[in-house]
């Protein structure tokens, strides 16, 4: 089965007996909470999109022919092994942020983490004859031919920054090794903020840091099933969440895929056999393995944010033309400012591709230099962007009334009459698209949207500042004329 369908990936986690908590209480159907069952859907509307349902144009795009298994896998589950693959790859996770808005790192994390392992597992190899490799490459077959869903763990929850793992006065603040057994080990700890793991069916772990001598029992990578016995994933909570416990469809934003659907994982002396164990004590193994992971991984998430910048602009210029304003020069000229440095950072990217380097093992990866730069411009412009939609979008975006309200057969009458934009634009649709940007610029507090619009739109003080200047540039242009020798001027 080297391509699933979305069904089976849904009934897959609904059949899992993952230790999830969430708000005080135990989730017992997963794909029954209102802030799990948005991320399974994303996850499996790309099962659907690439698996067997649909033989779509993107379909070279969603797998790629596995050297391991003979078959075609998916894109996610590859070993990158051109530049072409790691070109496909990154592209993928753009065109996809299109559909689902939110993230899907159950899918996308699994190509960092795994190609990062390969590559490692094969170096470790090489320089201490273990067979570290073979097994990994046994693993890999395992996810590939049953097309799994796989998140990556590297984030430990990391205790006092300034010191060390070894050095931590509790020492489970970075995951480790607490027992080493004939059949395998035993690991404790807990990582942080993982993207998808509680809606993946494996877990593959990674050390967090470089490491020396006396960190070794951090130095450990495996892959366990999100299930396992003394797994336990407590669910992140951000605001937007809390609001799909009291709200309706269209108080979301992006009601159908909205939700991140990170946990933290917790590893409760977790026994982990020998054939899924990939790291146990090289220490000196651990900086390759974390580099080799951020660089795969701040690829994709450029890409990622691409897209999530591509809806915004859409977004925001929607908002404009149902307000009237979207031909107005200064909404156009921003929404250009932020396209462009949009367009920067997804450049350095492919710039990364472009003077990248295959690895030793034969895994196509990103030139560092290039793909830091990308991540961090992309960042610098998804914040930006938030201000930008912010300014753009107008001050509703943070005193929107509910669903409910406008649903009510007494004041719903009168948020229809007096929250109207242009004529023709209903009003529901205003609110949508008001919605889906708080959703997309992540606002869950009045705060940056009050300071934005609170006394007046950041373009009306820009036209009292150019009133003032239209005031005086006469004079300015005459001192600067009289500064140049121009003749005609006063001195
Ligand atoms: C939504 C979300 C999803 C994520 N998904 C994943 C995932 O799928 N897999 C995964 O492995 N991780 C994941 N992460 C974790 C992510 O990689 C970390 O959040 C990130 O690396 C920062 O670590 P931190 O949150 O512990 O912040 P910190 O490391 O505490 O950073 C906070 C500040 O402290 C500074 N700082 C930290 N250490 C030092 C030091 N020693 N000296 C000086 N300054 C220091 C930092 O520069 C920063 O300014 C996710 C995080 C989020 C928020």
């Amino acid at each position: 089965m080297p391509l699933r369908t979305k069904q089976n990936y849904i009934d897959s986690i609904k059949a899992m007996q993952t230790n999830i908590w969430a708000y005080g209480e135990k989730v017992n159907d997963i794909y029954a909470h209102p802030c799990f069952k948005p991320a399974v859907d994303a996850i499996g509307m790309v099962y659907a999109l690439s698996g067997s349902e649909v033989k779509n144009e993107g379909y070279g795009l969603f797998t790629a022919h596995s050297p391991f298994t003979g078959d075609r896998v998916s894109r996610f589950l590859h070993i990158h092994q051109t530049q072409e693959d790691l070109k496909n790859r990154f592209q993928l996770s753009r065109n996809l942020v299109h559909k689902h808005g939110a993230c899907i790192g159950a899918r996308c994390v699994s190509t960092s983490v795994l190609n990062a392992v390969f590559t490692t597992t094969f170096d470790m190899d090489q320089s201490t004859c273990s067979d570290y490799h073979t097994r990994f490459l046994k693993f890999l077959g395992h996810v590939q031919e049953n097309d799994l869903a796989v998140a990556g763990a590297m984030m430990d929850v990391k205790g006092d920054r300034s010191l060390s793992p070894h050095e931590q006065v509790d020492p489970d603040l970075y995951l480790h090794i607490v027992e080493k057994r004939p059949d395998g080990i035993v690991v404790r700890g807990a990582k942080a903020s993982i993207s998808g793991a509680a809606i993946a069916e494996e877990i593959v772990v990674v050390p967090c840091t470089a490491l020396s001598a006396d960190g070794q029992d951090y130095a450990v990578s495996f892959a366990i099933p999100s299930d396992a016995p003394g797994i336990l994933h407590i669910a992140e909570a951000p605001a937007p969440n809390m609001r799909r416990l009291v709200g309706k469809e269209m108080d979301y934003g992006n009601a159908r895929y909205g939700v991140h659907g990170s946990t933290h994982v917790i590893f409760d002396d977790v026994f982990i056999p020998h054939e899924r164990v990939f790291m146990c004590g090289e220490y000196a193994h651990a900086a390759k393995l974390v580099n080799c992971f951020a660089s795969l991984q701040r690829l994709n998430t450029t890409s990622c944010k691409a897209g999530h910048r591509d809806l915004l602009i859409g977004a925001a210029a929607v908002a404009a033309d149902y307000n009237g304003v979207g031909s107005a020069r200064h909404i156009r000229e921003k929404l250009a400012d932020l396209h462009h440095h949009s367009e920067i950072a997804f450049g350095c990217a492919l710039a990364s591709i472009y003077t990248g380097e295959k690895t030793a093992s034969g895994v196509f990866t990103p030139n560092p230099l290039y793909v830091n730069i990308a991540k961090h411009k992309g960042v610098e412009a998804i914040w930006e962007g938030t201000y930008t939609a912010a300014d753009i979008a107008g001050g509703l975006v943070c005193t929107l009334p509910t669903a409910d309200d406008l649903a009510h057969e007494t004041i719903g009458k009168v948020i229809d009459k007096y929250f109207k934009g242009k004529e023709g634009v209903s009003t529901e649709y205003r609110i949508r698209i008001l919605r889906l940007i708080e959703y997309l610029t992540g606002q869950g507090s009045v705060v940056p949207i009050e300071s934005t619009h609170g006394a007046g739109s950041p373009h009306t003080q820009k036209i009292t500042i150019g009133q003032d200047l239209a005031k005086k540039i006469e004079k300015f242009k005459k001192d600067a004329k009289i500064m140049a020798g121009i003749k005609g001027e006063d001195i």
